[in-house]
């Protein structure tokens, strides 16, 4: 396949067997750099299009500092199936630099060759990255900011985001603000005010009614799911909303049983009911987690304001900055468990048992 950029230059493509729901990654002839990501046909839509223009705009006229192209694999180039000027132009996805030898979040979470420090690590440059996005020049925003579209270099334990022609940007013409919203998103990394107001206009990501003033996504969705991947993280892979029933509870209440309990994550990160922090009668935490306890009262903190006081009030969630120095703070009172296994660490204040050789008992 031939696809040609803006200035009519032309990149020969293979399909490789890698991609998602939007479409197909393709290599490129003589620049090994390089990916194309080549949308499916109904989703090569002109909304699609001008953000990618856009992206090659910002990157081009270097508005974009290295810091930041350098963790945010950016859209580089638009492609095009004929030479602009020709009768048919087809968009058909764009150009952007090749990544190898990397772990998307999602795996990391529970992935047993990285030690926990590295984890608390990779952690701490989540905030890091979240924070170089929010402070780029341009009103960018993540969206999207879900655990597949964050790549982490296991050597360094530094992350990377990737897909992302999803991000939400505003584009600046005339005197206007124009909207290139972020359409698509994983419910469970999505703020409870997200799937509120979805539910109460009864519409989803594609068609809800949203311009520049008024985005469904913005900074304080981002720095929620920002909490919930830190936490995942701290927290051997345990959504903030994850739960069990509390056999206990449940066997003193004989009109009670298990299946009247409600555990769906959904209800509860609606109602901020983050049951590490706060009891909820017929639930307890999930065996799989480690101690809340075991994080210091900073972090605890933090979390209680993303996940209780942010399901009302967004604006309370922690910014990137306070977690990165609750999370550098909590790294260095790190040591290695007593216990003798393999990445086993446990803060240095913590009196009890090994957490992680509980949890390795559990199977
Ligand atoms: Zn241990």
């Amino acid at each position: 396949m031939i696809a040609y950029d803006i200035n009519g230059r032309s990149y020969s493509l293979n399909e490789s067997n890698l991609g998602g729901g939007e479409g197909k990654l393709y290599s490129v002839a003589n620049h090994p750099e390089l990916y194309a990501k080549i949308f499916k046909e109904e989703k090569r839509t002109r909304g699609r299009e001008a953000k990618i223009l856009e992206w090659e705009y910002m990157f081009e006229a270097n508005e974009l500092d290295k810091n930041f192209s350098d963790q945010v694999v950016i859209p580089r180039k638009c492609l095009y199936s004929q030479k602009s000027g020709q009768n048919i132009q087809t968009f058909l996805g764009y150009l952007m630099e090749k990544q190898t030898s990397f772990k998307v979040l999602k795996d990391v979470y529970v992935e047993n060759d990285l030690s926990y420090a590295q984890k608390v690590w990779a952690a701490r440059n989540l905030c890091i990255l979240t924070n170089r996005v929010h402070s780029a020049q341009r009103g960018i925003t993540i969206g999207d900011y879900n655990a597949d579209n964050i790549v982490i270099f296991p050597q360094t334990s530094t992350a990377k985001f990737i897909d992302v022609d999803s991000f939400q940007l505003t584009i600046h013409r005339s005197n206007k603000r124009i909207l290139c919203p972020c359409t698509v998103g994983v419910p469970e990394f999505m703020a409870p005010e997200i799937a509120r107001r979805l539910k109460k206009e009864k519409t989803d990501l594609e068609n809800v009614d949203q311009d520049a003033d008024n985005p469904v996504f913005n900074k304080y969705t981002d720095l929620y799911a920002m909490a919930y991947h830190i936490f995942a993280l701290l927290m051997n892979g345990s959504s903030p909303f994850a739960s069990m029933a509390n056999m206990e509870e449940i066997s003193q209440h004989p009109s009670k049983n298990v299946s009247s309990i409600d555990i769906d994550q959904f209800h509860a990160a609606e109602k901020g009911e983050f049951v590490f922090a706060r009891h909820l009668l017929f639930k307890k935490a999930p065996e799989y987690a480690p101690k809340y306890k075991m994080l210091s009262p900073e972090l605890r903190k933090l979390f209680e304001r993303a996940f209780i006081e942010g399901a009302k009030n967004p604006k309370v969630r922690p910014e990137a900055k306070e977690f990165y120095d609750a999370l550098t703070e909590y790294l260095e009172s790190l040591e290695e468990c007593h216990c003798g296994h393999y990445g086993h660490y446990m803060p240095s204040t913590y009196t009890g048992e090994c957490e992680w050789c509980r949890i390795e008992n559990l199977k």
